[in-house]
């Protein structure tokens, strides 16, 4: 953490304390995810479920609808992602979902601008990547619609 850039930092600790917001009562498994905009903006997602399991929603897409709704046509500059737990550890950086990877991937592709990710934990490592397109190689995307 003290590696970090100070915005940086500032950027993880709001994703780890924005997990208190999940509702995650059958998983147990709080995610948060916490950007800033090309515009200056921040704009937060929490993982949201629900008993009928397929209709629950990650954090990271919840935080593009957001951001979509809320700021349309405006990049994301950096998002940061952490978890906690009322079963496992929160020492090691997560990383984003299939579905979430293509979401994303298309909201880069959209604004024309790569998201830069910060993953961890509530403590222990943290990864930062360039661009989601490096957690999705040969993707699918609208090109292949065209
Ligand atoms: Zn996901």
């Amino acid at each position: 953490m003290s590696e970090l850039k100070k915005e940086d930092a500032a950027l993880l600790a709001k994703a780890r304390k924005v997990t208190k917001q999940a509702y995650a009562p059958y998983s147990n498994f709080f995610v948060g995810a916490v950007a800033r905009l090309s515009n200056g903006e921040m704009v937060a997602g929490t993982n949201q479920e629900n008993a009928s399991y397929p209709v629950g929603i990650c954090a990271e897409r919840v935080l593009l609808g957001t951001a979509a709704t809320l700021y349309p046509g405006v990049s994301i500059d950096t998002m940061a992602i952490s978890y906690d737990s009322n079963e496992v550890k929160s020492d090691h950086p997560i990383s984003p979902c299939g579905m979430c990877r293509q979401s994303l991937l298309e909201y880069e592709t959209r604004t024309g601008a790569p998201i830069r990710l910060i993953l961890a934990g509530q403590e222990g490592k943290i990864y930062i990547v360039k661009t989601i397109s490096y957690l999705l190689p040969f993707a699918f995307n609208s090109n292949e619609l065209i």
